[in-house]
């Protein structure tokens, strides 16, 4: 029979290795395999930002190895315990009561809240009935229910502090890769305010402006690979206005193409119109 030796270690041994993992520079066991804790959690929305994250396929399953996912609805079904997070992905509108208390809980165990997509950052299509009459637009929807109630539609940032947007409808999977890891850090990354007219000239499109299309691409933040543009369509603002931009000058190239009522209509399918608004009256003098 083989011998079985067992060590028992004394309790100076144990001392003298706790005091040595507590030192600077050296992990013990535990914090080096701590990995951070994130959710990503769905309001009112499609749920198309999710799914472009499922869409980077190997990619994403990679990047999920280096963090703990606590709650995302669309690969798993276990109950969110309520720990503490390093980062909270949010996508959607706050449109209902329970979304609303979903919000406000994220933000309090959460160190850093991003929102992604253009829905929870600017609006986006949910917004549209924000723009016209609330009964007419009930009317429209419900044509045979009556006593649907439904409230102005609210970006999160009107109910909690927001540390970083991804925007997009839906968001680019490989910029959210980009900047995770600088986000697991704790770290606030930085979108450079580049039109998306820099990636549509790289992937050598003809500008459409000069065959009398209307494209809103030199007032918009870059970072989709333009992806419409490439297609023939023009771009109509789904990131959302660069810090940069000079919506004055853009508007008066557009109103050389489409009609005041068109640029309205065009400005309203991702919630750009109040944006632009904020925008003329910060620069009215
Ligand atoms: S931003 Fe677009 S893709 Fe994302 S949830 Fe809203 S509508 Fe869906
Ligand atoms: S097509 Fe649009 S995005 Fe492309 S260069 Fe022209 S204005 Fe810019
Ligand atoms: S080209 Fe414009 S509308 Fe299209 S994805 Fe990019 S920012 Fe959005």
């Amino acid at each position: 029979m083989d011998e079985i030796k067992i060590k028992i270690k004394t309790e100076d041994e144990i001392v003298s290795e706790e005091s040595l993992s507590q030192q600077p520079g050296i992990e013990n066991t535990e914090s080096r395999e701590r990995k951070p804790k994130i959710v990503i959690v769905s309001l009112t929305s499609c749920e198309g930002c999710q799914f472009a994250l499922l869409d980077l396929g190997v990619k994403f399953v990679e990047a999920m190895e280096e963090v703990e996912m606590v709650d995302f609805r669309l690969l798993e079904d276990l109950e969110d315990t309520g720990e503490e997070l390093d980062v909270a992905f949010v996508e959607g509108n706050p449109m209902t009561e329970a979304n609303k208390k979903t919000l406000l809980e994220l933000r309090r165990r959460s160190k850093i809240l991003v929102v992604i997509g253009n829905c929870a950052a600017m609006g986006g299509i949910p917004e549209i009935r924000n723009y016209h009459e609330q009964k007419q637009t009930v009317k429209h929807v419900y044509k045979y229910i009556q006593g649907i109630e439904t409230e102005e539609v609210k970006e999160v940032d009107n109910f909690v502090k927001v540390d970083f947007t991804l925007p997009g409808c839906p968001i680019t999977g490989e910029e959210f890769l980009c900047y995770l890891p600088l986000l697991l850090a704790g770290q606030i990354p930085n979108i450079p305010d580049n039109p998306v007219c820099l990636e549509c000239k790289k992937n050598g499109n003809r500008c459409l402006l000069l065959d009398k299309k209307p494209c809103f691409g030199p007032m918009i933040l870059g970072g989709c690979n333009s992806v419409c543009t490439n297609s023939g369509m023009g771009c109509q603002g789904c990131r959302g206005l660069r810090p940069g931009a000079n919506v004055k000058a853009m508007k008066a190239t557009l109103k050389t193409m489409i009609s005041e009522e068109e640029f309205e209509n065009t400005t309203e399918i991702y919630g750009l119109r109040d944006d632009i608004e904020e925008w003329e009256k910060n620069h009215s003098s």
